[in-house]
């Protein structure tokens, strides 16, 4: 038999049973095809780096003596589609077989499975060996539930596979969930620890990704490219975090500040994502570090929780929901994103932070994805299925199974509640609270109508206005509808009319 073995760019996983053994008669192919840049417009630095650590990887297996062909994005035979060159491979190698690892994304996993139902020979789809969960495990454990609620699977989890237990039942310290205990503001002390990320110049790789004609936003950094680009560098990463900044994770993972765009997050998604590090090894090494008295365990399970529950559990939600979950659109929102999503060009100084950064570092942390970015986006009611397509695109950790469920069901409530309890939204008083974003602000934080309002704040009170119906009866939000009972019709109208204005405006927020 001859073997072509197909690696997607999110399949970089040297330690893959596949590479245990070199095997004369087998091939690996990794491509780089304009149908995996074009389907969303991507940051620059997305695509440098997945072709930059797919051409690492591809020239490692080279080295340990693996068969492999690589197909540039410049090559003149490249067809440019996965299928296209798989075809003319299985072709030009004579192979009896066709391998590849499960694709992450429904899209990916529809036009494999598709072209292998016509293939004449045999299509085989083996594990990607890097989840904790299969894709059905989540969509399993709630079958007949309305609600799908993470803290339920994430214990479940930690019994499993025996993550921060006391012994097979009990957590350790007698606790799930110390949630409570992280959510302090950053006022600059202790310092952000030192980016000691490894620095990579593919300027030259940029040149011919531009010359290719792939469009791009963002700043591609080619001459200091930080992302890690192959797992000896991700385990380093890694090691530096849990040195670093795991101790302070929990305090400050909800906090912001224009001083910081890292703070004591791990940046490790990009390289989690591509599968060059496996969740097993990031979560052990940090309950290690716990164990060793480094770490408290309100930070240590704070960031466990995000890995073991809250990824495997977005991944879930995901294959549970496709096809269909991008259309989503529980409130019917409709309006389009204005032009400073694209250049971070508004007076909102928590926004202009928060997207000046993305197209910097195409990374955000999670409280500024959901609580500012997203948190705008639901109020003013951006069309959440293009709220979706720029998600997508920015983060260099952005890849539909983890970005969708985070952007339509959790930060827009566009699945009408699936995954979120309640929607994601706040006025500016949660913003100043979490963050020193509002002192240098144009607007004033305190102000509901006029020139200078926060726009946060009327349009909160007209975003639970509008939706009454809709949401009066969740449990989890009486209190926004308490407030406003309390207001008279005269109040009411002014909150509706300033948003109006701001909606109207919003291009020049
Ligand atoms: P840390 O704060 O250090 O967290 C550690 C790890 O936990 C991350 O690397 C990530 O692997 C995991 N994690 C944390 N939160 C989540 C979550 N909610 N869902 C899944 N994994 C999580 N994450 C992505 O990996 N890809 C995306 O496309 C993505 N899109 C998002 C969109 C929105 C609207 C929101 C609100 C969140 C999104 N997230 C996404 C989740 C989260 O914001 C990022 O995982 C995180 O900011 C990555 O930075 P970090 O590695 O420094 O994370
Ligand atoms: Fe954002 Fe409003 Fe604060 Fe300005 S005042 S930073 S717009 S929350």
């Amino acid at each position: 038999h001859r073997t072509l073995r197909l690696i997607l760019g999110d399949q970089l996983n040297p330690q893959h049973r596949w590479f245990r053994e070199v095997d004369e008669a087998t091939t690996y192919v990794l491509m780089e095809v304009r149908q995996e840049t074009d389907y969303v417009l991507h940051h620059a630095q997305k695509i440098l780096a997945i072709f930059a650590a797919m051409r690492d990887l591809a020239q490692q297996l080279r080295e340990a003596g693996h068969h492999m062909h690589y197909i540039a994005i410049n090559d003149p035979d490249n067809l440019q589609s996965l299928t296209a060159n798989i075809d003319a491979l299985i072709g030009q190698y004579q192979a009896t077989v066709f391998e590849y690892q499960a694709p992450d994304e429904w899209r990916l996993d529809q036009q494999l499975y598709q072209h292998g139902r016509r293939a004449n020979i045999p299509w085989i789809m083996v594990d990607s060996e890097h989840f904790y969960t299969t894709r059905n495990e989540v969509s399993d454990l709630f079958t007949g539930r309305k609600q799908w609620l993470m803290e339920f699977f994430y214990r479940q989890m930690r019994v499993t596979h025996h993550v921060l237990m006391e012994d097979t039942k009990k957590p350790l310290g007698g606790q799930w969930n110390y949630d409570h205990d992280n959510r302090k503001p950053w006022r600059g002390d202790p310092p952000e620890p030192r980016d000691t990320r490894t620095l990579h110049d593919h300027s030259d790789l940029w040149q011919t990704i531009v010359d290719a004609g792939v469009k791009s936003f963002g700043n591609p950094q080619a001459r200091q490219l930080a992302w890690s680009l192959n797992r000896q560098e991700a385990l380093r990463h890694l090691d530096a975090f849990i040195d670093n900044a795991l101790p302070q994770f929990g305090d400050f993972q909800d906090a912001m500040s224009v001083k910081s765009w890292r703070l004591f997050h791990s940046l490790l998604s990009f390289a989690l994502n591509v599968k060059m590090l496996n969740p097993r090894e990031v979560v052990a090494k940090a309950e290690a570090a716990y164990r060793a008295g480094h770490a408290s365990l309100a930070a240590t399970e704070g960031f466990i929780r995000q890995i073991l529950g809250w990824r495997e559990y977005v991944r879930g939600v995901y294959w549970a929901n496709m096809p269909g979950y991008a259309e989503k659109n529980f409130f019917g929102h409709n309006h389009q994103l204005p032009g400073w999503f694209w250049n971070g060009e508004t007076r909102m100084n928590c926004l202009s932070h928060a997207i000046t950064q993305s197209l910097e570092h195409a990374h955000a942390h999670h409280i500024q994805r959901l609580m500012v970015i997203g948190n705008f986006a639901l109020l003013a009611g951006l069309n959440p299925a293009e709220v979706h397509r720029w998600y997508l695109g920015i983060y260099i950790d952005a890849f539909e199974w983890a970005e969708l469920p985070n952007t339509v069901g959790m930060s827009q409530f566009a699945d009408g509640g699936l995954l979120a309890t309640k929607p994601y939204v706040s006025s500016a008083a949660y913003i100043d609270r979490m963050s020193d974003y509002c002192k240098g602000c144009r607007y004033d934080k305190k102000l509901r109508v006029g020139e200078n309002a926060c726009p946060f704040n009327a349009l909160y009170w007209d975003f639970f206005q509008r939706n009454t119906d809709a949401l009066a009866k969740n449990p989890r939000i009486g209190m926004a509808y308490r407030q406003l009972e309390k207001m008279d019709a005269a109040t009411i109208a002014e909150f509706q009319k300033q948003a109006k204005i701001m909606l109207e405006n919003i291009d020049k927020l």
